[in-house]
């Protein structure tokens, strides 16, 4: 399968468009009847939606829900829930068969990481920020080497609140240290964001008020205790779905 990195070093000198480096790969694979296998990384269900409703027009797409920096629990499974019933809403309307697969949740390591990096009080969108998309992109990395996934990637680029730039960067570096190739995109372009609106609407899915840490959450005034409320409540009502 064609890697990124051929397409990424003939634009040197300029800032890389990664939603064109996307478009010429896939050309590659039309050109050769392939079809890849790819693994993606998403934190809740709405950054899946374009990005599936795109992606399964030329491959196999599985959802890769690794998100330990989700505080508290019963958030993290409320996205876990709402990320499970979208895949199978998206499966029954369109006739794909898009795979789910959930990490451990492992909150601890994640806030050790941020403590011993200094990292606490870093805005939305600074260092913090970086080292958890290293963090989830790495272990989707390491999760499509042991799967035999052609590819990992990720749906956050979809988001206008997220530095694609960066999280490109941070994947193309990955893929440097493991047997697999990194997908970059830029999903929020071609309108892809907009259409990530209208399809929550469509498929009525849960948007979140934070992105999900403990950090960012305070910084920004979210009412924890509510949160933690109405997503038991949530969880509680759809415990028969659980077997994450
Ligand atoms: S970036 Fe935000 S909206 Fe997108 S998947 Fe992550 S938490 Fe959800
Ligand atoms: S704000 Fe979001 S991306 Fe940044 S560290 Fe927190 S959970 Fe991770």
């Amino acid at each position: 399968m064609i890697d990124a990195t051929t397409i990424v070093d003939k634009m040197k000198n300029q800032k890389v468009n990664y939603d064109r480096v996307l478009h010429k790969m896939i050309q590659d694979w039309e050109k050769q009847a392939a079809r890849p296998k790819i693994l993606i990384h998403s934190c809740c269900a709405p950054c899946s939606t374009y990005t599936l409703e795109f992606l399964t027009e030329y491959a196999d797409v599985t959802i890769f829900f690794a998100n330990s920096n989700i505080h508290p629990e019963s958030e993290y499974q409320r996205r876990v829930l709402v990320q499970k019933k979208f895949i199978d809403d998206f499966n029954e309307n369109t006739g794909n068969t898009v795979d789910l697969i959930v990490d451990d949740y492992k909150p601890n390591e994640f806030v050790k990481m941020v403590i011993e990096n200094n990292l606490t009080e870093e805005r939305e969108g600074g260092a913090r920020c970086s080292a958890c998309f290293n963090m989830r992109l790495d272990l989707a990395a390491k999760e499509a080497v042991e799967r035999g996934y052609d590819y990992f990637g990720s749906a956050l680029t979809i988001s206008p609140k997220k530095n694609s730039q960066l999280i490109n960067q941070i994947g193309m570096d990955i893929q440097k240290i493991y047997d697999t190739n990194y997908l970059p995109s830029d999903f929020k372009k071609n309108s892809g964001y907009k259409r990530s609106v209208e399809m929550c609407k469509e498929y009525d899915v849960y948007r979140q008020c934070y992105c999900g840490c403990v950090f960012a959450a305070k910084q920004q005034g979210v009412d924890l205790k509510t949160i933690n409320k109405e997503a038991k409540a949530y969880v509680a009502e759809h415990q028969d779905e659980i077997d994450f």
